[in-house]
């Protein structure tokens, strides 16, 4: 670090007078950027083809958040299942906060959608048709004529083509590729809400790759705002070794080098897509997106110096020449992990395809009848959440010997992905039930197969 802190007093992309400082880095190119590259073909290809992937006629994932309906690997889930989601959430922050503390932004610069889009499309597209960084800005600064016209056009209207196409994609994991496909083959009319879906979200993805930018992983992320709670100095990052690079200076040629390994030649600076400078050290503005290593082990190349003057590495590694290793907020971190994702795996294991709630009937207590006996009048409510009919219910009480007798003598059959209601009386001899309230469990049957267990109460004459 260089001691001088006036970089942490204002964001990279905001001048002196508060105004948008417009990014125009240098095209990175090196071995991250290749690796970068494939990784960000096989995630961009899983995204769009995912869709399209079905196991027994259901799509591999889907989120349909409209109806509370979701499908994880062809496995339907409902709100019922809330506590398996509640807990696949803790996991997945826990997950992250780990992850980060010991990884730091792996995910920004190599999973995240938004770098991706950016960077290896949106970038690439606007390098293509504008230039290189230099020409872009000097084109910005152009009086408009033919050939501005003709680029910023082509431009925009292939961003806007893409964003149509990131909008479908989206709304094909909420709504499935088939749903989709009828908006898009039927006549407007019959799905202005889809159509108007569409349009919003290609609006809002062409407004975030064309303008809003780097602005996102800056200023809006969540993730990012939350790297100062959970970087400490032992997380590895994107860092540039300062015992080895200071003091920084000049490189020129032919004489033996007496100072640092920084030349002082500002290439990583200029690849930056967030326009800092990782001289000063870590900052929440690095996404991590490796175009600064590969910028300077470039420039180390043709110097003739060693690799690695920007690399993965954490601060105490560099300031103390220390190997990185687990600390203790890491350890427990990753205990706490483990548990919850044997707690998730069971639940999953455990989870039932039917969920039934029983409830006595409001203002009902209990019914006495003429043949010594009494009943309780209950409410039943069966969620099917499988894509097969279940027919056939019956119930079977687990702790009081007693008769079923449903309402209208109604048969409990569930279609699939539906919701069956019904009303049912259980008729219990005197001498089986004690007075007062008694504890009670029924068992939920079809063909043979215990469906689901639920326990309510039974109340017969103190
Ligand atoms: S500092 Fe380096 S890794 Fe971080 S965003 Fe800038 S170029 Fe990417
Ligand atoms: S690219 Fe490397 S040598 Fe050039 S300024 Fe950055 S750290 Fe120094």
């Amino acid at each position: 670090m260089t001691g001088n802190d006036d970089f942490r007093d204002h964001l990279s992309n905001v001048d002196s007078s508060g105004r948008r400082v417009w990014m125009y880095p240098l095209k990175p190119q090196g071995l991250y950027t290749k690796y970068r590259k494939y990784v960000s073909v096989f995630l961009l290809a899983f995204l769009i083809l995912t869709p399209f992937i079905k196991i027994n006629g259901r799509p591999l994932l889907m989120f349909n958040i409209l109806e509370g309906k979701f499908i994880i690997f062809g496995s339907i889930f409902w709100p019922q299942d809330f506590i398996v989601f509640g807990i696949a959430m803790m996991i997945g922050i826990l997950f992250i906060a780990l992850f980060t503390m010991v990884y730091g932004r792996v995910f920004c610069g190599w999973v995240c959608p938004q770098t991706i889009f950016m960077e290896m499309v949106f970038r690439r597209i606007e390098y293509w048709i504008e230039g290189s960084h230099t020409k872009q800005k000097l084109l910005n600064k152009r009086p408009w004529d033919r050939d501005k016209l003709y680029k910023k056009t082509l431009k925009h209207t292939i961003f806007l083509l893409i964003s149509f196409g990131i909008a479908n994609i989206f709304l094909s994991y909420i709504i499935g590729v088939d749903a989709l496909w009828e908006i898009i083959t039927d006549p407007v009319s019959q799905h202005l809400g889809g159509f108007v879906a569409i349009l919003i979200f290609t609006l809002a993805f062409y407004g975030v790759f064309a303008f809003v930018r780097e602005i996102v992983c800056t200023n809006i992320c969540p993730y990012g705002r939350l790297q100062g709670v959970l970087l400490d100095s032992d997380s590895v990052v994107v860092a540039y070794d300062h015992q080895r690079g200071e003091p920084r200076g000049k490189f020129k040629k032919g004489q033996e080098r007496e100072i640092g390994d920084c030349i002082d030649c500002g290439q990583c600076v200029q690849v930056c897509p967030t326009g800092i400078d990782i001289r000063h050290g870590t900052q929440l503005e690095c996404v991590n997106c490796t175009a600064c290593i590969d910028a300077c082990d470039n420039i180390m190349d043709k110097v003739g110096l060693p690799r690695g003057l920007i690399r993965y590495d954490s601060e105490n590694a560099i300031s103390r020449n220390e190997k990185w290793h687990f600390t203790t907020r890491t350890k427990v971190y990753s205990f706490i992990l483990v548990a919850l994702i044997f707690v998730e795996g069971g639940l999953l294991l455990n989870r039932s395809n039917v969920s039934a709630t029983v409830t006595r009937v409001a203002g009902q207590l209990y019914q006495v009848r003429d043949d010594d006996s009494v009943s309780n009048l209950y409410n039943i409510k069966l969620v099917n959440k499988t894509f097969d009919d279940i027919d056939n219910i019956i119930l079977e009480p687990l702790n009081l010997d007693g008769d079923i007798e449903v309402v209208g003598n109604k048969k409990l059959n569930l279609p699939a992905e539906g919701i069956t209601e019904g009303t049912f009386f259980l008729i219990v001899g005197n001498e089986s039930v004690k007075p007062g309230k008694n504890k009670l469990e029924f068992k939920i049957v079809s063909g043979g197969e215990v469906l689901t267990k639920v326990s309510t109460s039974f109340f017969s004459p103190n």
